[in-house]
């Protein structure tokens, strides 16, 4: 089996770690680059090391630049990071490698997703609450705005998003529709990063054969 090349940006992060684990972990790939300041290694010294694939969990302007250079040397790229429009890697289109990003990685919150946009469907009215630990830096959070945004796509009325921020949370999300006399919740909680690895090597195996890039959401990799 020929193994999959695997570059982690953000390699000492919370995320960035937790990938490397799993790059490590799973059989038909291998980790060939750690890249983070933290570790004083940068995205050139990765590139050397001919990766397949790039999994960038930096911060914003460093994700779209590393997906940039990345891409413009032959490398597919999937991004985990959140807070840019992802509007913003549109002229990335056609290029020659593919870039797929997803604000949320774990299987039941693409589920909660896809609940939540049936529902609104049928409810007058939706808010959602984000719950995240005290060192995520963007708010609201990338999964809440594109739940957000898909139930106002599907339902016709803005859905206004809470976000709390508090040490002990990890990643959970509640999202609470209304109509006459009742109530709806929706509910997913990541209570541990391992929640977003089966999602993260599922994008690593398939970024290479997607059939439009940027591809955006875990869902279009589903079914
Ligand atoms: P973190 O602060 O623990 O890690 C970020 C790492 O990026 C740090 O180690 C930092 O040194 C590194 N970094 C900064 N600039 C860099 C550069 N130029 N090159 C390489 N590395 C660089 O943050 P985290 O909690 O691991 O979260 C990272 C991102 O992932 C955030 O945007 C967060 O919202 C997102 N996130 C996404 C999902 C998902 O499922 N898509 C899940 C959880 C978190």
């Amino acid at each position: 089996m020929a193994m999959i090349r695997v570059a982690v940006a953000g390699a000492a992060g919370r995320m960035g770690a937790t990938v490397c684990e799993a790059v490590e972990g799973a059989a038909d790939m291998e980790l060939v680059a750690r890249v983070d300041p933290a570790l004083g290694t940068s995205l050139g010294d990765a590139l050397s090391a001919a990766p397949d694939v790039l999994v960038d969990f930096t911060i914003p302007t460093t994700a779209m630049a590393n997906a940039r250079e990345a891409v413009a040397a032959g490398i597919h790229v999937v991004i985990g990071t959140t807070g840019f429009e992802v509007s913003e890697l549109d002229d990335l289109r056609g290029a020659k490698a593919n870039v797929f990003v997803a604000p949320n990685f774990a299987i039941g919150a693409v589920l909660m997703m896809r609940f939540a946009v049936e529902a609104a469907r049928h409810m007058a009215r939706a808010e959602i609450i984000e719950l995240h630990h005290d060192r995520k830096v963007d708010a609201p959070s990338g999964t809440a705005a594109r739940t957000a945004a898909l139930m106002r796509d599907a339902g016709g009325s803005d859905v206004p998003v809470h976000s709390v921020r508090l040490p002990g949370l990890v990643a959970h999300q509640e999202v609470i529709l209304g109509d006459v006399g009742q109530t709806l919740t929706i509910r997913h909680d990541s209570i541990d990063r391992v929640s977003f690895m089966p999602g993260v090597l599922l994008a690593v195996r398939r970024v290479a054969g997607l059939s439009e890039s940027p591809t955006v959401g875990l869902e279009h990799l589903l079914d």
